[in-house]
C-alpha cells in the first residue's frame, strides 16, 4: 500500500509542531505581542508611501534603504545587516547554513521552542543546557556544554522566552572569546532590556544577533525581522533566505518605525518596562503568587495554590489570555504574562486578587 508519510524524514514525524490555542479573550497577554498598537502617524506614513510605489515592481533585491537605516538604528555595518520575514525566517536560514545531520547545537532551555525544532528538522543533534533555580543563566554550565562537550552552535535568547532572563554581557564576551563555534543570540526582546550586545559583534566574528519588529516595534503583523553578523557570515546566510523575502510594506513600515522611534515608539517601551516592575511587585504582594524578575516585556508567575491550568482558566473566566508555559522544562508550575496597557494590567491585577481571595487553601 502507498504510505507517502514514510518518505517525510522520521525526525520530523517524531516532533510536535509549535502551535497555539485560537482562544478569544478582551485581554490578550499571551504573545509578548506591544499592547499599543502601532501608532496612527506611522500607519499613515507608511500608506503613503506604498501609495506611491508601484505595486507591479518587485521589492529592491537588496532592502537598501532599509538596512541603512537599521544599521544607524542598530550600530552595526549595513553590510553585516540582513532583514527578514520575521525574525523566524533568519532563525531558519542560519539554522539551515549551520546545522546538518550531527551537527551540536546547545540550547538553554526553558526557551523559545523554535530553536530545537529548526535544528531537529534539519538532523542537528540538539542538546540541552538549562537555567538555575532561579531561572537565571548559568554561564558556567552554558560553558561547559558549548566547550568542553564540542557544540557547533549555541543559542542564547537573551532577555530569555519565556523566563525573561538575561545573559550577561561579560560573560558573553567570555563565551564568544572561548568558544570556536558560533554563539546565535536572539535579542527579540532587547529594547526592554536596554543592554543590547551589538559592540561585541565588532570583536567577535561568531557572534550572530537576531531581532525582530514583532514586539517593542509594534509589527507583530508586518513580519520583518533581522540579523546582525559579520559580513562574511551574512553573506553565506543570504544564500539560504529567499529572494524577495521582504514584501514592500512591510519593508515600508519598517522604516518609518525606526525613524519614528525615538518620538512615538520608545516611550511606549519605556511605559511597559515600568508596568512590568509595577505588576512585578504588586503580584509579589499577592499571597501564594510570585513573579521572576525579567529584563522583557513578560515574566513568569507561579502560584502555590492552584496548579498553572485551573489559574489559565480562571484568568479566561475573566477574559484574561496569559500563556501556560507548565509544558516547558523546569517551569512544570508556571504561567507566562505579557505586559499590557495599564488598564489592561489594573484588570489582571484584580483578577489574580480575586481568583486568589476566593479560593479556599487545600
Ligand atoms: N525569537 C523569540 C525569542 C520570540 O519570542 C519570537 C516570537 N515569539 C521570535 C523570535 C519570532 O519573532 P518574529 O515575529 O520576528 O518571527
Amino acid at each position: 500500500m502507498k504510505d507517502p508519510l514514510s518518505k517525510i524524514k522520521p525526525v520530523v514525524r517524531s516532533l510536535s509542531a509549535y502551535t497555539l490555542d485560537p482562544i478569544e479573550t478582551p485581554i490578550k497577554i499571551n504573545q509578548n505581542e506591544n499592547p499599543f498598537d502601532l501608532p496612527e502617524p506611522i500607519k499613515r506614513e507608511v500608506e503613503t508611501r506604498v501609495r506611491e510605489r508601484a505595486w507591479s515592481r518587485y521589492p529592491d533585491f537588496v532592502p537598501a534603504s532599509l538596512l541603512e537605516r537599521l544599521a544607524s538604528f542598530s550600530g552595526w555595518r549595513p553590510d553585516g545587516i540582513l532583514a527578514g520575514n520575521g525574525s523566524n525566517e533568519l532563525i531558519q536560514a542560519l539554522m539551515m547554513v549551520t546545522v546538518g545531520p550531527g551537527t551540536r547545537v546547545v540550547i538553554v532551555e526553558p526557551t523559545f521552542t523554535l530553536y530545537r525544532l529548526q535544528a531537529s528538522v534539519l538532523g542537528g543533534d540538539v542538546r540541552s543546557v538549562f537555567l538555575d533555580a532561579n531561572l537565571a543563566f548559568d554561564p558556567a554550565a552554558v560553558e561547559r556544554a558549548a566547550i568542553d562537550e564540542g557544540a557547533d552552535v549555541v543559542v542564547i535568547c537573551s532577555p530569555n522566552n519565556p523566563t525573561g532572563s538575561f545573559y550577561d554581557l561579560d560573560d558573553l564576551d567570555r563565551l564568544l572569546e572561548r568558544f570556536d563555534g558560533i554563539v546565535v543570540l536572539d535579542e527579540a526582546y532587547h529594547e526592554f532590556a536596554g543592554r543590547p550586545a551589538t559592540s561585541l559583534l565588532e570583536r567577535h566574528r561568531n557572534l550572530v544577533i537576531l531581532r525582530t519588529f514583532s514586539k517593542a516595534m509594534a509589527m507583530g503583523g508586518l513580519r520583518v525581522g533581522y540579523m546582525l553578523a559579520a559580513p562574511e557570515i551574512a553573506a553565506e546566510v543570504t544564500k539560504a533566505k529567499l529572494p524577495y523575502n521582504l514584501n514592500i510594506f512591510s519593508m515600508a513600515a519598517a522604516e518609518v518605525a525606526i525613524e519614528r522611534y525615538d518620538t512615538l515608539l520608545r516611550p511606549l517601551v519605556e511605559l511597559l518596562v515600568s508596568e512590568r516592575e509595577r505588576l512585578l511587585a504588586e503580584i509579589r504582594a499577592i499571597d501564594d503568587l510570585d513573579a521572576f524578575p525579567s529584563a522583557a516585556n513578560f515574566f513568569v508567575v507561579r502560584c502555590s495554590r492552584l496548579t498553572p491550568a485551573e489559574l489559565f482558566s480562571r484568568l479566561v473566566d475573566r477574559g484574561i489570555l496569559v500563556r501556560n508555559v507548565s509544558r516547558y522544562p523546569m517551569l512544570g508550575d508556571f504561567l507566562r504574562i505579557s505586559v499590557g496597557t495599564p488598564p489592561e494590567n489594573d484588570a489582571l491585577l484584580d483578577a489574580l486578587r480575586d481568583t486568589l481571595r476566593g479560593e479556599k487553601k487545600a
